[in-house]
């Protein structure tokens, strides 16, 4: 590593931090959620907010932007793309709930060392910081052999539309790093599958069934309304409340992110175990309760008949994370599923799909997306993850992961940072909050700027290594 670089780039982030912290502010207040239903703007008026905002913040850095398409944008080096290192990072957020404590989501504010507000951390607070690496690399004159880019899109949250459009209508980049992880390096992601489980009959008793804000949320709460309560009770984490002839039962779980469903506990899972105490239930009811009840018992899928693992990745994991009714009063479960690498996604939705009409129950949609494997023995994987233990002080291996990134859609791609750089303990968070896609969400600042050095020195060793 290239000492006097590294002092130099220090004092480039120190005197620019502060500026940085205000334009990532700046963002967070786009309320940039993904959606498909404003015509003009393909992920949503908000989103294509975000995207102008960004190419607007390129421009005064000095830096060529455009859009592709109103789905992704692109700044720095916008030719010989074959050739190109690129740097990813998405401008949309998932959707918000009113259990924030001390501001609104849209509403950034700095608590301490922290920045508060919806997308800081994921994934607003690395997009900019990565054009602010370009900024500082244009500023201090410092030459890539191959040409340096940031690239952003508006729909990685919900389907990854906006990249699988890039991929299709871009040549694809020598490297694609997608800054939307922890450190060091990952090079293999989980194929994930979502599916909607409903049940071919209604439940009886069952007037309303809801739960959860987004397919990748282990849900903080969940809602039944029900005609007949008798056998019920309320408990610690279910509350019941009556309004004549309905009942409303509410379970209140702890969010997580899907792809580590154990971290949280289910709401839907207290809900289903709560109204399979009900009096009155008739064998088609149960067997149906029972059902939702064991796809979240344990996380692992057995009941879909899809529990594996392997060494890689780990295990196969499953959450129930929304809840509905259809139209003709049938209750649906929608399931997130992480599968380990080595399984093969669409053996694991037959299996799925053999299991819910085992149990009465029909599959009426499914996603499948396929995991990502960049092979670990290329030079890139473990010279980054050395220099980031060099300069964290860590000693960490490269790895595969649960989460979905934009790694997945892109050719020749890894996941790194800007996550994964160890925090203090804080009392400001109760369990639930302060982390990526939950209330409260927080961006650790010393870490960012940790973060940015650690980046901007592994692009160029990255460059360095790249043939
Ligand atoms: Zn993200």
């Amino acid at each position: 590593m290239d000492d006097r670089l590294k002092t130099l780039f220090e004092g480039w982030i120190d005197a620019h931090f502060d500026e940085m912290v205000e334009e990532i502010k700046n963002i967070v207040r786009i309320p940039s959620v993904s959606r498909y239903d404003e015509p003009g703007a393909p992920y949503g008026r908000e989103c294509l907010r975000a995207l102008r905002h960004y190419i607007a913040l390129a421009g005064r850095f000095g830096l060529d932007a455009r859009s592709v398409d109103d789905r992704c944008a692109e700044a720095g080096a916008l030719t010989d793309d074959e050739n190109a290192i690129a740097l990813w990072c998405h401008l949309d957020v998932v959707p918000v709930d009113d259990t924030w404590k001390y501001t609104r989501p849209f509403e950034p504010i700095i608590l301490g060392d922290y920045l508060i507000g919806r997308g800081g951390d994921d994934n607003k607070g690395p997009a900019i910081a990565c054009l602010y690496l370009l900024r500082m690399f244009k500023e201090l004159g410092v030459k890539t052999r191959h040409p340096l880019r940031a690239c952003v899109g508006t729909d990685e949250e919900k389907h990854m539309g906006d990249v699988k459009h890039y991929a299709l209508t871009r040549p694809t980049a020598k490297l694609n790093i997608v800054a939307d992880s922890g450190f060091p390096v990952c090079f293999a992601e989980k194929g994930i599958i979502e599916a909607d489980i409903a049940a071919k009959q209604p439940v009886s008793l069952l007037k309303g069934f809801s739960a959860g804000t987004a397919s990748n949320i282990v849900p903080a709460k969940a809602e039944a309304v029900i005609d007949i309560a008798e056998g019920l009770e309320g408990g610690e984490r279910v509350s019941m409340s009556s309004d004549g002839a309905l009942t409303r039962v509410t379970a209140s779980g702890i969010p997580a992110h899907s792809a580590n469903p154990s971290a949280g506990l289910n709401a839907i899972k207290l809900l289903t175990e709560k109204l399979l105490a009900l009096q009155g239930l008739t064998e088609s009811d149960r067997r149906t309760l029972e059902f939702f009840d064991a796809v979240n018992d344990g996380c692992s899928g057995d009941a879909l008949g899809i529990a594996s693992s392997d060494e890689v990745s780990g295990n196969t994991t499953c959450a129930g994370t929304m809840a509905r009714m259809t139209d003709d009063g049938r209750p649906v479960l929608h399931v997130n599923i992480r599968a380990c690498v080595s399984a093969d996604c669409n053996a694991l939705a037959e299996s799925m799909k053999q299991k819910c009409l085992e149990n009465g129950c029909e599959i009426i949609a499914l996603e499948i997306n396929e995991g990502n494997f960049f092979p670990p023995e290329k030079p890139v994987v473990n010279e980054l993850t050395k220099l980031f233990n060099e300069l964290s002080g860590l000693d960490k291996k490269p790895y595969a992961m649960g989460g979905g990134t934009y790694a997945r859609k892109l050719p020749n791609a890894i996941a790194y940072g800007l996550g994964g750089l160890p925090k203090p303990e804080t009392d400001l968070f109760e369990p639930g909050h302060g982390g990526a896609h939950q209330a409260d969400e927080a961006l650790y600042l010393p870490n960012l700027k940790k973060a940015m050095l650690i980046l901007a020195l592994s692009v160029l060793k990255a460059d360095e290594v790249t043939q």
